[in-house]
């Protein structure tokens, strides 16, 4: 038996539009019925407004709703042309971040743009409840009309307090774009945007306007004093003029709302629908530092392409992003790559897919955008191959987007396209890719050697299979805390600690495989699920269920994305483990024999914060050492990228200034008197940095090197 379709959303808005339009119809043919009883202390609604005018309101409102609806279901063509993906389920996160997205509260964390878009948002919205209310006690029979005495008294008041603060949020508006406006606003405003300010300008001054009229018109009576903006205004018209004023103000008042409804979908109002829509849609299934799952590339045979080179590998969501996009540019203002002059633009990223998509769907080009193509299909057309692989998949621009667009996901995809169907991808990815692939590990190292580290030990540090058949914990060690000169130490002081506080753990030895990260997020998802597979193969064989990593991406991979193959597990950063054995008192706080605290200031590495909401546990490690912990300015989860996330750390960086060098300036401006990470690559990006800039009496060390410091 087939599965009924599923209605598409151009069939759900067209059939909205057609009940919107009926039912603004009907209820015209409502307002005709009721009487309009005379209320000492009230207002007549379309007072002095001739039927004919009132008739034509009803048929033009329901018309242009039906029109708007129209527009909203053409533009739907682009999204229906993506690839699925399932955005159902998970309502409470949904319907969380709609709320969240409704009041306001993804738009106020800059705190200049939040004050003026609520100011606009919370006026509109209370001004449209106003006419909302004004309908339904026209509506209502003359025994519950409720628009009078006390209640108009106050609905009076407060429609005018409205007033004021949704046009001082447009004049915020009007300063911020034309007269003191940031890089990111000035950069993308576009004839467009006077008009919108113009028409929504016209419609709250052209409101006030019209009550200052009827104001007049009724001879002042003395409780519209209550108006209080109104009641001033009526002394602009004369009474007996007051009339005609009355209704050509009226009249414009309705054609500037007309006008609204038709910018709604054809112009960057557009979002006042589809960034709450964005924000309901935005809760999925996979972890944020989960990548899109692909289907195991090691068995399958009938793969035409693999990752997104043309408009219709997005997904829907991917495209419909690109429909609520607001162009403000945040994501722009926080990307590592772009700050430091690289041609990657995160806004431009998303402008350009929408564009590609919209023009293969036959419709307008998203608003901001500054390209108009014709039928292509190719993402690449727009995108080249250096903006895809200058990301370092911080995820700060995902962060930081009001309305949840997905920017990294679809950098990734291309990636895979780029690498694995194309073989285009920056030369010194090929060493590693080989090292990966050869020898299980990015740095071509022999996996004879993964554990000559221990020899520095004093103790033994077992070897799960070899030296006992089980353990409570499995330390996956990591590539770097195996090979890397400066990340063995980090191994020893963590097996210190690790040893001293008596936690049953076990190393892998040479079984233990590059966890592939850099291989995934440089797009070889081959090599990856390689690796991968075999990992989880070995841990299945020695019955692993917990697993320490002292390393944010073997963190973030083991723990989110094995998952998508089978391997489930109880994955734990180290920060986490000795913030724990802290709290248990499994581990003791140093004692400083010489008294000296140090100002330490700890980077947070993206894939520990802003991929996994770590950023407390490393904090404590580091307060629990005895010193003080200071903050960049950027930290949290607007930290900087330290430049290695993404398998950049593989890759040459040519172009503009060096993101490690930009975020060890930073570091060194709060005067620490020492940089501690909790990442290998952090570690060596952050450490080669300082270096460069000639400060070596910094050092940069692990959060366990700090602990371990006073055993
Ligand atoms: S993930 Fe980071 S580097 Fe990549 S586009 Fe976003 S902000 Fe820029
Ligand atoms: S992607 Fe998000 S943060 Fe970037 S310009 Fe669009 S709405 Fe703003």
């Amino acid at each position: 038996m087939s599965t009924p379709r599923r209605p598409t959303s151009s069939q759900v808005l067209e059939a909205t539009g057609v009940l919107l339009a009926l039912g603004t119809l009907a209820l015209g043919v409502l307002g005709t019925l009721p009487e309009e009883p005379h209320f000492e202390v009230g207002r007549e609604v379309f007072g002095n407004i001739p039927d004919p005018a009132v008739l034509l309101f009803y048929v033009g409102t329901g018309a242009f709703l039906w029109l708007t609806l129209h527009l909203f279901a053409q533009r739907a063509a682009s999204w229906q042309q993506g690839g699925e993906d399932s955005r159902s389920g998970r309502w409470e996160a949904r319907l969380r971040r709609l709320y969240e997205g409704l009041t306001m509260r993804t738009v106020v964390r800059d705190a200049r743009a939040g004050v003026m878009h609520s100011m606009i948002y919370y006026g509109f919205v209370v001004l449209f409840l106003g006419t909302a209310t004004l309908e339904l006690d026209h509506l209502a029979p003359s025994s519950l009309k409720f628009l009078h005495g006390n209640f108009y008294l106050g609905y009076s008041a407060a429609l005018d307090l409205a007033a004021i603060v949704y046009l001082g949020g447009l004049g915020l508006a009007v300063i911020g774009r034309y007269v003191v406006p940031t890089w990111r606003i000035r950069s993308k405003t576009k004839p467009q945007d006077a008009l919108i300010l113009t028409v929504l300008i016209l419609i709250g001054v052209t409101g006030l306007l019209v009550e200052g009229a009827r104001i007049s018109l009724a001879g002042r009576p003395d409780h519209e004093v209550w108006s209080f903006l109104g009641y001033p205004i009526s002394y602009l018209f004369a009474q007996a003029d007051a009339g005609d004023w009355h209704r050509f103000l009226w009249t414009i008042h309705v054609v500037s709302f007309v006008a609204f409804l038709v910018a709604l979908p054809l112009t960057k109002l557009r979002h006042l629908a589809t960034s709450p829509a964005n924000l309901f849609l935005s809760a999925r299934e996979r972890p944020k530092g989960a990548m899109r799952p692909m289907p195991n590339l090691l068995e399958a045979e009938d793969i035409e392409s693999i990752g997104v080179s043309v408009a219709t590998d997005l997904t829907w969501k991917q495209i419909f992003d690109t429909e609520a996009c607001t162009v403000c540019g945040r994501c722009t203002s926080v990307c590592p790559a772009n700050i430091t002059g690289k041609p990657l633009d995160p806004r431009e990223m998303v402008l350009k897919s929408g564009e590609v998509a919209a023009s293969l769907a036959g419709v307008a080009a998203p608003v901001g955008s500054n390209a108009v193509l014709e039928g292509a299909g190719s993402l690449f057309d727009r995108i080249g191959t250096d903006e895809v692989f200058a990301c370092t998949t911080c995820r700060a621009c995902d962060e930081i987007c009001p309305v949840d667009i997905e920017i990294v996901d679809r950098i990734l995809d291309m990636r895979r396209y780029l690498t694995l169907m194309e073989s285009d991808f920056p030369t010194e990815l090929g060493k590693a890719f080989v090292a990966m692939e050869n020898q299980s590990n990015p740095w071509g190292m022999s996996q004879q050697a993964r554990a000559d580290w221990t020899s520095e030990l004093d103790f033994d540090v077992p070897v799960l299979g070899q030296d006992k058949d089980t353990a409570e914990y499995l330390w996956f060690v990591g590539c770097a805390g195996s090979f890397d000169d400066r990340n063995t130490a980090v191994s020893v002081a963590l097996a210190r600690l690790m040893h001293r506080s008596g936690i049953d753990f076990a190393i892998l030895g040479q079984r233990e495989m590059c966890n592939g990260d850099a291989a995934r997020r440089s797009g070889n998802e081959f090599v990856f699920q390689q690796l991968a597979l075999q990992n989880i193969a070995t841990f299945e064989e020695l019955g692993v269920k917990k697993i320490i990593t002292q390393c944010a991406h073997c963190f973030n991979t083991l723990g989110n994305e094995y998952r998508q193959f089978g391997g489930e597990y109880e994955v734990v950063h180290h920060s986490q483990l000795l913030a724990e054995l802290l709290a248990q008192g499994r581990i003791d706080e140093p004692r400083k024999e010489n008294g000296e605290v140090k100002k330490i200031a700890y980077h947070d590495a993206c894939y520990l914060g802003r991929h996994n909401d770590v950023y407390l546990a490393p904090r404590r490690v580091v307060g629990a050492s005895g010193n003080t912990v200071v903050e960049m300015e950027r930290h949290g989860t607007r930290s900087l990228c330290c430049g290695a996330g993404g398998a950049r750390f593989w890759m040459e960086e040519k172009t503009g200034k060096k993101v490690n060098v930009e975020r060890a300036e930073e570091a060194l401006g709060t005067e620490a008197d020492e940089i501690a990470v909790a990442c290998p690559f952090c570690f060596v990006m952050l450490d080669d940095g300082v270096k460069e800039l000639g400060r070596d009496d910094v050092p940069v060390r692990d959060i366990a090197m700090i602990l371990a410091d006073g055993l």
